[in-house]
């Protein structure tokens, strides 16, 4: 019910972030998880927020993934 009440409002903080969920590298990734495979979940808006574990934060959606993994 606050979800819905919350996702009428243009603007969210996202201070109800969910615990950080890690797929595993050969699961399918999609959204804020093909990042860097960390992400974690706005519990108001339900936005994912990707999340760089060698910048112990969260990182922006639009960036690129410069690592290239052999
Ligand atoms: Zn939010």
């Amino acid at each position: 019910m606050m979800n819905r009440f919350f996702s009428l409002f243009v603007r969210c903080w996202h201070v109800k972030r969910g615990p950080l969920i890690t797929l595993r590298p050969e699961t399918k990734r999609s959204g804020a998880a093909a990042i860097t495979g960390t992400y974690s979940v706005c519990l108001a808006c339900g936005k994912e927020f990707p999340y760089d574990w060698n910048e112990m934060r969260t990182v922006k959606a639009q960036r690129r993934q410069e690592k290239k993994s052999a």
